[in-house]
């Protein structure tokens, strides 16, 4: 990456096909990293097996290339980067800016779910490992849709979990692994993602990481107030029809409907859309689903 390009990334976890909102994140990511002449990368978030769908991720990759949004760089599977999670994990227990946490489930409910110490005498053989978030850990962060947002993270949402239980990496932690090892400097995705970033700043700020940009995207909310993908069958995203899901997407992105030429090719589309392009113009949302699917109608 020259210095001072933009790389940005779309980083769906493997759980289904590509429904509307997921292809807003898509198209609003690669449209924000192609519109600056930047990269664009792929990274399938398969570290929770449980609830990965089998063939999900190919599918998923088969639509965003039937979308005509190319990426660069390899797709990286986050399944296949457990070194560079172990190796983050093991310099944040040295510097003890992590701990091993025997902690139940309940004894973290019966905390009011905020876990800010450990029950004294819990042992299990199977601990999590968690951040230790100090107090007064308030993290702000100016997000290029909805402006500053702040987050005392220390009372709402206290030490978490880094690796769990069970073993598995948490997707805090491998979510900001890789946005620094792949070199990604915009982070464009789902508004349900908000209220993580300020958990994935402290992360950042103990491992010595750069912070990237960051832009959140409105949700799509069925009639009611779900996110979209627990009706994802009411908004299919068709492979095989790609132009009136991007034109819905365009439109749900606020852009000017009238920078897409009416009848044109995939290409020519996505090349306008790409011209076209304005982030100033992103509403904060939500976005109403039934709105969408008159637009896709
Ligand atoms: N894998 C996450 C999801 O599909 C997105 C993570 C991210 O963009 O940071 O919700």
């Amino acid at each position: 990456r020259r210095h001072g390009t933009v790389r940005g990334r779309f980083a769906p976890s493997p759980t289904g096909a590509l429904h509307f909102g997921s292809l807003l994140a898509a198209f609003g990511s690669w449209l924000a990293a192609r519109g600056a002449g930047g990269e664009w990368w792929i990274r399938i978030e398969d570290v929770d097996a449980a609830r990965e769908v089998p063939g999900a991720a190919a599918m998923q990759l088969r639509t965003l290339a039937a979308f005509g949004l190319v990426h660069d760089g390899p797709v990286g599977y986050q399944s296949r980067r457990g070194h560079l999670y172990a190796a983050a994990l093991a310099r944040l227990l040295d510097a003890g800016l992590a701990f091993e946490c025997h902690c139940s489930r309940s004894d973290v409910a019966d905390a009011g779910g905020v876990h800010r110490s450990c029950r004294p005498g819990a042992r299990r053989p199977d601990p999590a490992v968690r951040l230790r978030v100090t107090d007064g850990s308030r993290v702000a962060f100016d997000d290029a849709v909805h402006g500053r947002i702040a987050q005392d993270v220390d009372r709402e949402v206290g030490d978490f979990v880094l690796r769990r239980a069970d073993g598995w990496w948490a997707y805090q932690l491998a979510v900001v692994v890789d946005d620094a090892d792949q070199g990604i400097t915009d982070v464009v995705r789902g508004a349900d993602l908000l209220d993580s970033t300020p958990r994935q700043l402290l992360l950042q700020h103990a491992l010595g990481l750069p912070r990237p940009r960051y832009l959140h995207l409105p949700l799509v909310l069925d009639d009611d107030g779900h996110k979209l993908s627990k009706s994802s069958a009411s908004l299919p995203v068709d492979a095989a029809d790609p132009l009136p899901a991007l034109r819905a997407a365009w439109h749900a992105l606020g852009q000017d409907p009238h920078r897409l030429p009416a009848s044109a090719s995939l290409a020519a589309t996505l090349a306008a859309a790409v011209r076209g392009f304005d982030a100033g113009r992103i509403p904060r949302g939500p976005l109403a689903a039934t709105a969408v699917h008159n637009a896709l109608a």
